[in-house]
């Protein structure tokens, strides 16, 4: 199954924002560009709010129906590998291989033995149009990637195949994603990776690299930027060659797992797109909405704020234990968290000031921000009460929802600003 040139994971935590995040894609396509929605909830995200894969298909179809939307839109099984996917199979119609927990581990020697003769023909000296300079193609490299990502690309291969055979192999797209690598893959090394997945047979149309800098959840990038630009513009030119060697699918692109919120990378992005003619992408954001809830709820009323701030204090009471399933990806400076008295004392304003991502605002709080971010379990637990709150600041939250989706995120990287 294919997937239109520009895509974009929605994640919809307590799904009640489909429509007003179909908004915000409404206002590109009036401009002209048309951004086809991927509803993606994790497995993780999953069990933390209590929630079925089917219930993420249930809100799409609805969303999309109310919003009256006429392009494709997608349900992701997102990160899944063998020990997760069943439950996925039968909602979704877009399914991420997440192989990072494999990678490393080494297939047998002659497995490597093989994937080296594959590949053999390459050895020597190998341009990537739009890639300057050249790569030393040898046994050793052959080898070295092989060693790391054959196996990992192997059980990519299994998820798909056991997911191509409940279904069909026409009636999903697929993800394969290696950003929770423990190291970026330089290009030559994305390259081969792609050429793995070509053997495995997986039909793959959008790959997720890992890029150099930190992804943390709900705040901007952290890294250097011309690096980024250098990986990102590298990244794009590989999925085009090794879709052209491998025999790939022709529109095979790059995926961008954010995190949410990379601001700094956007116009990056959007410039690079630009070089690269027809290039497509699926960027995946996520939190973003649910911390939009966050400040529609506080900015809804006395009762919403009451709320949010009680959310607030219990993730600040618990929050080792809501830290540790993102060691990777939340960095807070405690230092920075403000005692639950000096917020209980704050106006709705005051509270969404710190926690709405305007890092130009002085009273923004990236750790507060962050902290909020993986409080949504907290949210989830208290059931019915936060569930009806969310329905009662619904004309507060959807425009929330709807501006930033749209002003912070997708102007600028799929508009130019
Ligand atoms: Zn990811």
């Amino acid at each position: 199954m294919k997937i239109e040139q520009y895509s974009m994971g929605i994640g919809d935590r307590f799904g009640k924002q489909g429509v007003a995040q179909l908004g915000a894609l409404r206002r590109a396509e009036e401009r002209g560009v048309v951004i086809v929605p991927v509803w993606n909830k994790s497995f993780r995200e999953h069990s933390l709010i209590g929630t079925k894969p089917e219930d993420v298909r249930v809100e799409a179809d609805a969303a999309v129906a109310k919003a009256g939307w006429t392009h494709p839109h997608y349900v992701d099984a997102d990160h899944v590998g063998m020990r997760t996917v069943d439950a996925f199979v039968a909602s979704s119609d877009f399914f991420t291989l997440d192989v990072a927990d494999f990678i490393g581990r080494t297939a047998p020697d002659g497995a490597i033995e093989r994937f080296v003769r594959d590949m053999a023909p390459l050895k020597g000296s190998l341009r990537i149009p739009g890639v300057d300079g050249a790569f030393e193609v040898n046994d050793a490299l052959l080898e070295r990637v092989g060693r790391q990502y054959l196996y990992a690309v192997g059980e990519a291969g299994r998820t798909y195949r056991h997911v191509a055979a409940a279904k069909g192999a026409e009636a999903f797209v697929t993800e394969v994603s290696v950003d929770e690598a423990a190291e970026p893959q330089p290009p030559v090394e994305l390259f081969f990776i792609l050429g793995a997945i070509a053997r495995e047979r997986i039909p793959a149309r959008t790959i997720a690299p890992k890029f150099s800098g930190k992804f943390l959840k709900g705040v901007d990038y952290v890294g250097d930027l011309r690096t980024f630009e250098r990986e990102f513009d590298a990244d794009v030119s590989v999925a085009r060659h090794a879709a052209e060697v491998f025999g790939l699918p022709r529109e095979l692109k790059i995926s961008v797992h954010t995190g949410s919120d990379k601001f700094s990378l956007y116009p990056i992005m959007h410039r690079v797109l630009g070089r690269h003619a027809g290039a497509g992408l699926h960027l995946k954001t996520a939190g973003t909405t649910w911390l939009e809830e966050v400040v529609g709820v506080a900015l809804s009323g006395a009762a919403g704020l009451r709320i949010v701030k009680r959310i607030y204090a219990e993730a600040l009471a618990r929050i080792d234990e809501l830290c540790r399933p993102y060691t990777t990806v939340v960095e807070i400076d405690r230092a920075t968290l403000p005692a639950p008295a000096t917020v209980e004392a704050w106006s709705a304003e005051e509270l969404a000031a710190r926690v709405r991502h305007d890092p130009s605002c002085a009273d923004f709080n990236a750790g507060m921000r962050q902290l909020m971010h993986v409080a949504f379990k907290v949210a989830a637990e208290m059931g019915a009460e936060f569930s009806s709150a969310l329905d009662a600041a619904a004309e507060r939250a959807g425009p929330c929802v709807a501006d930033n989706l749209f002003q912070r995120h997708i102007a600028p990287l799929f508009l130019g600003g």
